[in-house]
């Protein structure tokens, strides 16, 4: 375990309550952290080594919770307080249970998908989850190399209960991060395969379930957009290259966070569900806020 800390610069948003600390860092590309409350833990995957790791937030030490786990990607929690993660190897959306893996769906009209890297469970349920093809190109770096089966990389959104799979966005080039305003009739959604030097974040309306007409821009923050979360407030908290930045609803930059590595993901949890946990590159990082995630309580 390291503790460096990083001081951040003066804060006049009131958004966040300490310096920035470096809680561990020996991984080769970290992403997907969720807060898991029953252990009171960070889980994330270092992708390229093919493992998860788990931050013991009482303990202050990270370990290994699995490895071999077919290239994992971002994860959130069910309705029940289950992991749903998603699985590049697998090309799949699964669930663990007990350290056990159920795949939940892997194909969409008979087709593969390509490597789904990001989701996020509704409270209704349903499971939405972008797919880029990162996990089957030719490297074999995050993955198992492969074609694109259909031909696309949408959003989908899945019905557990009814099993029905819908493709519901299908214009992006590679639909990466995702998340829901707080009254879920916004979707978020980065796109990392546009080109040149800004991050994307689109915005889509949510009706019943469905995307509601056309997506427009929210913001290009300087650097790769990947993973984002939206507070209580509607405020998007985004990575943003070698920083964090936190958007109001309106797109409006209220606070950057500056961060030594390049941000992959991020994620509220602690006790109160005031903490932001960041994987960046090799190394996981944490910052205290004074707010907490939207949706269902992370604590
Ligand atoms: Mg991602």
């Amino acid at each position: 375990m390291t503790d460096a800390t990083h001081a951040t610069p003066a804060d006049s948003s009131g958004l966040i309550a300490g310096d920035l600390e470096k809680l561990w860092t020996g991984g080769e590309w970290l992403e997907g952290p969720v807060w898991v409350p029953a252990t009171q833990s960070v889980w994330f995957s270092d992708i390229p080594n093919n493992r998860i790791l788990a931050f013991d937030r009482t303990s202050g030490e990270t370990q290994v919770h699995r490895n071999a786990v077919e290239y994992t990607n971002g994860r959130t929690l069910d309705l029940g307080g289950q992991v749903v993660q998603c699985s590049h190897g697998r090309r799949a959306v699964e669930r663990e249970v007990g350290g056990q893996v159920e795949v939940l769906i892997d194909s969409w009209n008979g087709h593969r998908f390509n490597s789904p890297n990001d989701v996020v469970v509704a409270s209704d349920g349903a499971i939405w989850f972008t797919d880029p093809p990162y996990g089957i190109q030719e490297s074999g770096r995050e993955g198992h190399p492969g074609e694109q089966e259909y031909g696309g990389c949408f959003v989908f959104r899945f019905d557990p209960a009814s099993g029905e799979l819908a493709a519901v966005i299908t214009e992006l080039v590679h639909p990466n991060g995702l998340a829901l305003s707080p009254d879920e009739r916004l979707l978020y959604v980065t796109d990392t395969g546009r080109t040149g030097d800004e991050g994307y974040i689109c915005v889509y309306d949510v009706a019943g379930g469905l995307i509601a007409g056309e997506g427009r821009v929210f913001a290009t923050p300087p650097g790769t957009t990947d993973g984002l979360r939206v507070d209580t407030a509607g405020r998007v908290w985004t990575s943003a290259g070698s920083a964090v930045q936190v958007l109001s609803a309106d797109g409006e930059l209220l606070l950057e966070i500056p961060v030594p590595e390049v941000v992959s993901n991020v994620c509220f949890g602690g006790p109160d569900g005031t903490e932001l946990y960041l994987t960046a590159s090799a190394s996981l990082y944490r910052i205290r806020t004074t707010v907490t995630q939207a949706g269902r309580p992370v604590r």
